[in-house]
């Protein structure tokens, strides 16, 4: 276990101004909260927050985050909380520990089929501070290392797999190679023991021989690079046995030999020297075709830099080597770490908020396929989610095949609602665009937009369409309102009465509602009908049922059961010859409102057609008998055209009238009915009704299908 004094030491070696009171108060604090609980392993517990810390020092991390590193576990198993730490050791710190033990939490509750969710919440858990994930880094692989010390099989396995799903990624997505890799190891391990053993099996088998050549190589590799005054580090690693045997695995290849296992280093000065050491490599030995790569010129998209190449070696042994400075070296192996401490420079308070976003941003920006982002995971299970970034760079968590409309919605119903249009990575697209991982998604908005019912067969969030739901609920609402109030004048007018709203009054207490305008919505809906409200308000007239309801509003309306199909003078339709007879396709019923063509019939005149009328296909080919048609309806001297619908209904006493009521109570005139299907339980009925236009119809409708008793209304065309 390190002590007190020698961790100081250590992040004074490379921070002198660490603030080292802090450091020693944290020590202190989390021994004394920790007390006499023990890790698995028999050790006190306090060893796992100080090797935590410890691991982080050699990743040069600042004050602030190995004061983390040793509470990180304070406030979830001690009886320390959140507030004692803000103000023993400051904001900073206080929300550093805050954030790690906010991950903790959601790892005590992963389960695997949860961990796509748990992934998304630790990336957003993160985008305040990078720093609070390189602790959890450290913590988990501590925690790996220590993992055999476990009793429980199941939770080993557990806590392995989600280290090979979540968290080695991760390491590998902030270039932090070593951690990566041994997190990937260990893991391996426990998931899979048998192939873990053989391949260590095939390692030891191989390095007998081989311990002497690497010692060989490395010798004649310096030497070689001596000779051409280039000043070079040089090192033989060994490779872990998961990443050979993914290679094998991934590239279908057969164990070979020093190559597999050993991978050759020559570190470096500067970049110029990268590019001699590989003339130098170049010209003294056999290159192997087809493994050349340059991340110098172009870095990986974590930022890793370095050259690679295999060549025929030394003693004729094939051999992989990669080339790179100092700082490369450094890159590769610690990643984010090692920017932060080369970049942000330790000591600047306010230059050390990484920007975590940004970065993983350019990461996504950077990656060919959202696959690639997943890529050396496996990570199929979170491939149901993709992340997108609103223009100030906050993340947005979706389901995959989200749309900018969900996005929208996902950022605040307001900005769904007044939605116009969007642009992703900034150029405009249609609404119905399939999100990408890494998207930019900006919303144009506009105060008059309204959300269209169309969005709703294509968003999938349930958010995205509850919303639109309520919102053309409250539209249906003030049209209904709107519809009502008609009803109740002509209701008045019909006995005459003079309609004034206050005469409502009492109506309104009767039947429990709350206003006029609640009022109008139940005859705009068709619940309440306009005999039943006079009879309410006029007590004393004589008894109104639905018949005499139908029959006073049909009498009511202006130029009633004109039909204007008959009177062919009145056909209300522009483009047509003088003196042509027009006739309305009884088998569309065309309404003014609905698109129309008409069509040549010889010695019939014209036939008038909605646009999508099915019968129109018969004439297809005779595009001379085709005649552009417009309505052009005098809104003073509307007439009626009758409009087809099929209702389904029960076969019950009463479903009959509530039809004809609620078409009578909405301005509509039955002029036809017939039953199409009788059944025990169902009647099927189509009906004619007498509307003004499409919209009329689409109201009858509406309130039909808000009416419970009815099950099935829609349009007939055709
Ligand atoms: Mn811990």
């Amino acid at each position: 276990m390190i002590r007190q004094f020698e961790l100081v030491e250590k992040v004074r070696a490379y921070d002198p101004n660490v603030d080292e009171a802090m450091l020693n108060r944290a020590y202190v604090f989390s021994m004394k909260a920790h007390g006499a609980q023990m890790r698995a392993s028999g050790d006190p517990y306090f060893s796992h927050p100080l090797e935590v810390a410890g691991i982080l020092t050699e990743y040069k991390l600042d004050g602030e985050t190995i004061t983390t590193a040793l509470l990180h576990d304070t406030v979830e198993d001690t009886v320390a909380t959140a507030e004692q730490i803000e103000e023993m050791f400051g904001e900073r710190v206080g929300k550093l520990v805050d954030g790690v033990t906010k991950l903790s939490k959601l790892e005590l509750r992963s389960e695997a089929n949860q961990q796509a969710e748990n992934f998304r919440k630790l990336l957003l858990a993160m985008s305040d501070d990078i720093r609070v994930l390189l602790v959890k880094l450290a913590d988990r692989l501590h925690n790996m290392r220590t993992i055999h010390y476990l009793k429980k099989p199941e939770k080993r396995r557990r806590i392995a797999a989600e280290t090979m799903e979540i968290y080695a990624p991760l390491a590998g997505r902030l270039g932090m190679h070593d951690v990566k890799e041994e997190l990937e190891d260990i893991a391996f391990r426990e998931l899979n023991p048998d192939a873990h053993k053989s391949m260590l099996r095939r390692m030891e088998y191989l390095s007998a021989d081989d311990e002497t050549l690497i010692e060989q190589v490395i010798v004649e590799l310096r030497e070689t690079m001596a000779k051409f005054e280039i000043d070079a580090r040089i090192t033989g690693r060994r490779k872990k046995p998961y990443s050979i045997w993914r290679k094998m695995e991934r590239d279908n290849i057969a164990f070979e030999q020093l190559m597999d296992i050993v991978g050759f280093r020559v570190i470096v000065q500067d970049v110029p020297s990268c590019y001699q050491a590989l003339g130098v490599v170049h010209g003294r030995y056999r290159v192997v075709p087809g493994r050349f790569k340059d991340y110098i010129s172009t870095p990986k998209r974590n930022g890793y830099q370095s050259i690679h190449t295999a060549v025929i070696g030394p003693a004729k042994h094939r051999i992989e080597i990669q080339i790179r400075s100092e700082e490369m070296d450094q890159v590769a192996e610690k990643g984010v770490a090692a920017h932060w401490s080369y970049k942000q420079g330790v000591g600047s308070a306010d230059g050390r908020r990484y920007r975590w976003l940004q970065g993983l941003i350019e990461i996504l920006e950077n990656t060919n396929s959202p696959e690639e982002f997943l890529e050396h995971s496996k990570l199929e299970m979170f491939t149901d989610q993709v992340f997108c970034f609103t223009p100030k760079g906050d993340v947005i968590g979706l389901p995959r095949g989200g749309s900018p409309v969900d996005f929208a919605y996902a950022v605040h119903t307001d900005v769904g609602n007044t939605m116009v249009g969007a642009k992703v990575n900034q150029k405009v697209v249609p609404l119905r665009t399939v999100l990408r991982n890494g998207d930019q998604v900006e919303v144009l908005r506009s105060k008059t937009a309204t959300p269209s019912a169309s969005w709703e067969n294509f968003v999938i969030t349930g958010k995205a369409r509850a919303a639109i739901r309520t919102f053309i609920r409250n539209q249906q609402r003030a049209e209904y309102e709107r519809l009502g109030r008609a009803v109740a004048e002509k209701a008045f007018r019909d006995a005459d009465h003079n309609f004034s709203e206050e005469s409502l009054d009492h109506a309104i207490k009767a039947l429990n509602l709350r206003s006029a305008e609640e009022l109008y919505q139940e005859l705009g809906r068709g619940e309440l009908t306009g005999g039943r409200l006079l009879k309410i308000v006029f007590p004393g007239d004589r008894r109104w049922g639905p018949r005499d309801a139908i029959g006073a509003i049909n009498r009511l309306l202006p130029g009633r059961l004109r039909r204007g199909g008959d009177d062919k003078s009145s056909v209300p339709v522009t483009g047509l010859k003088p003196g042509v007879a027009v006739h309305y396709g009884e088998c569309c019923h065309p309404l003014p409102g609905d698109r129309i063509v008409g069509i040549m019939r010889k010695g019939r005149g014209v036939i008038l057609h909605t646009i999508d009328c099915p019968n129109l296909e018969a004439y297809s080919d005779e595009s001379e008998r085709w005649v552009d048609v417009k309505w052009d309806v005098d809104p003073d001297h509307q007439s009626f055209y009758v409009g087809r619908v099929k209702a389904i209904v029960p076969n019950e006493p009463g479903s009959l009238s509530e039809v004809a009521t609620m078409i009578a109570s909405n301005l509509g005139n039955i002029s036809n009915l017939n039953f199409t299907e009788r059944s025990q339980d169902f009647f099927e009925m189509q009906i004619d009704i007498e509307v003004t236009d499409v919209k009329h119809l689409t109201n009858i409708i509406a309130a039909l299908r808000a009416t419970p008793i009815i099950s099935k209304v829609e349009r007939v065309m055709g």
